[in-house]
């Protein structure tokens, strides 16, 4: 079966712990972590609740694979009505958290009300309780993973925490696992601190010994395995390079976008690529890549731990930030690199740090500062706001001042703090923000690449990569090729890859191994571990059932197919140069279509019939 069939309710206005049984019939619907988790969020959150208030709730969700022997079964989810959107937002991060919350016996905790003092939540396998985190409020991501540890002595214990950005406000603030993993997108670290809830430190010694077919399972993972080892992407390229090596394929096809998206293709692309981080430095001899890492179980290992150059700018003065942590992966190297125009390396590793060490999602970090310094070189804000810094695209000392700022609650972090649809309606400039449903765009222009810009209008989530990455098929032929400019098709695509993706958030595994995965890979590994009958085709609806769902929470949240849109920008402005030069997004082909291969009307919303087939 492999889920533990145990849920932990914590009510923090209360301050109780109690053991539930969990849903066996929504698990084999919904199977677990993302859609198991939202299915239990639609069920009992009001769509239209203050996501910062106390009637919001706020699940971390493990899938039925998350501790298993499966490859990069180490995954959790955080969901919740997120404050950046006021949409679904669901959130996952790999590292050792997810799989130790399972060896502790828990599928998920649903925390609900709200604390009137700041706590930590304990879990040692049964045993659960709150306790009083009043000396942790005030402190950083990192010394709050410190301060845990050394009060329990257990090394093995893993903790998830906010810093001090989410207790400023931030809209887009993170909850950080295990230092340098992020659950980053949407805004969950901020509803944890809205709750007063500082962290959860959790400690399992059960393992995940109750697969169903025990001999099946092994076979069907060390399968796996051997296709991840073989595949050129999860056996060679994540390993040596990261995600990070999609810098300069993606600048290369004309699909990196630049400087608040106002330009397509950044000139100093290579300077921060994987090959740039792999490159000895002069002060030093050694590279900003120290070495790879991997989360649990995993056998891909794209996670990249740098070293800042100790003679630079950022660190000279600063011994805490001269040893290795989590560096850039390539989302957070366009956010806060081509998107703000900066090209210097060791300058984006140490905000990568910051973003790590005080909680906050480096994509809308670095896309609402990119906003903010088109605001600024329009002179709509200026260093009076800023207070005193010259915020221009390209301004390495000024990223590093801001952010510096901006995690110490200093002048113009509140500002910051709200994402750039909030920022540029406040300053009058509202055109500038590029977001959807208020959620800032990852790294993929979608005027250069046709699929992605429906998959970013579309997501239940706001713009976001990780809900349909139509990138592999586009750009890197994975499964097949399609043309980046065509629109035909694309809604076929655009619907697949978001069902499928749906389905992987939801067993616990990690969508990087989609790059060499397909349903057949991973059906079988569901379908051994779990009761039931998770074929290829009950896995593909369970995952168009999830989409739906979230749709249907979004629809009683208030939004409708004027939600479904892009910035006007990436509509109407077409790429002034490069191998896309003259390009727009079509969306208007494409959106109608998706919705008919939805099985949705004209208009956007899920038909009675849609419902009834999915049993919704
Ligand atoms: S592929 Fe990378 S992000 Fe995914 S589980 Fe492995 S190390 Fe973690």
């Amino acid at each position: 079966m492999s889920w533990t069939r145990k849920i932990l309710r914590v009510n923090l206005s209360e301050g109780s712990c109690t053991s539930e049984p969990l849903n066996m019939e929504w698990a084999a619907k919904y199977l677990g972590q993302r859609g198991l988790a939202s299915k239990y969020l639609s069920e009992e959150v009001d769509p239209k609740c203050d996501p910062l208030g106390p009637d919001n709730k706020f699940i971390m969700a493990t899938g039925p694979l998350t501790g298993t022997m499966a490859s990069t079964a180490g995954r959790y989810s955080c969901i919740t009505k997120g404050p950046l959107t006021g949409a679904i937002a669901c959130s996952n991060s790999g590292g050792f958290f997810g799989a130790e919350l399972k060896f502790a016996g828990w599928d998920m905790i649903i925390f609900e009300g709200k604390s009137d003092k700041p706590v930590y939540l304990l879990i040692q396998d049964d045993k659960a309780e709150l306790r009083d985190a009043s000396h942790m409020w005030g402190k950083t991501a990192w010394e709050t993973d410190d301060i845990i540890h050394a009060t329990h002595q257990d090394p093995q214990m893993r903790i998830a925490c906010i810093g001090r950005t989410a207790e400023n406000g931030c809209l887009y603030a993170a909850v950080i696992n295990d230092r340098h993993r992020a659950a980053g997108r949407s805004g969950v670290g901020t509803v944890m601190a809205s709750k007063n809830l500082k962290a959860v430190a959790v400690r399992g010694t059960q393992g995940v010994s109750n697969v169903e077919d025990a001999n099946g399972f092994m076979q069907a993972t060390a399968d796996g395995k051997a296709v991840l080892a073989e595949n050129a992407v999860t056996g060679q390229g994540l390993p040596a390079f990261g995600t990070q090596v999609l810098m300069n394929v993606i600048n290369g096809v004309g699909g990196l976008p630049a400087r608040n998206m106002r330009d397509v293709g950044f000139e100093g692309a290579e300077h921060i690529s994987a090959e740039a981080m792999a490159e000895p430095r002069k002060s030093d001899g050694k590279p900003n890549l120290t070495t790879n890492g991997a989360c649990f179980g995993c056998t891909i290992a794209c996670g990249r731990i740098s070293t800042v150059d100790p003679t630079h700018f950022s660190v000279k003065d600063k011994p805490q930030y001269q040893g290795a942590s989590g560096g850039l992966e390539y989302e957070a190297a366009w956010a806060l690199g081509a998107d703000t125009g900066v090209d210097d390396l060791d300058a984006l590793t140490y905000v990568n740090f910051l973003c790590n060490e005080d909680g906050m999602d480096p994509i809308t970090y670095g896309a609402t500062v990119a906003a903010a310094m088109e605001m600024f070189e329009d002179g709509v804000i200026t260093t009076k706001e800023t207070g005193g810094i010259e915020l221009t695209f390209g301004n390495a000392e000024a990223f590093v001042a801001i952010t510096e700022a901006m995690c110490n609650g200093g002048t113009f972090s509140e500002d910051l703090g709200l994402g750039s649809k909030r920022l540029t309606e406040k300053y009058g400039r509202p055109e500038l923000s590029m977001t959807v449903k208020g959620q800032e765009f990852p790294a993929y222009d979608p005027r250069g690449i046709q699929g992605i810009g429906l998959n970013y209008a579309t997501s239940n989530r706001g713009a976001c990569h990780l809900r349909g990455y139509t990138i592999a098929s586009e750009v890197l032929g994975i499964p097949v090729k399609t043309e980046m400019n065509d629109t035909d098709g694309k809604p076929e695509l655009v619907k697949a890859f978001q069902d499928a993706t749906a389905l992987v958030d939801s067993a616990g595994l990690c969508i990087f191994t989609t790059f060499a995965w397909g349903m057949d890979n991973i059906a079988p590994q569901i379908d051994a571990a779990c009761e039931g009958d998770w074929s290829v085709e009950n896995c593909l609806e369970a995952g168009e059932r999830i989409w739906n769902m979230e749709r249907l929470f979004n629809e009683a949240a208030g939004f409708t197919a004027d939600d479904d849109k892009l910035p006007k920008r990436l509509l109407e402005e077409a790429i002034k140069d490069g191998p896309t030069k003259g390009q727009v997004n079509r969306l208007g082909e494409m959106l109608p279509k998706y919705y008919e291969v939805r099985g949705w009307t004209p208009d956007g919303k899920i038909t009675d019939e849609t419902r009834q087939r999915l049993s919704l």
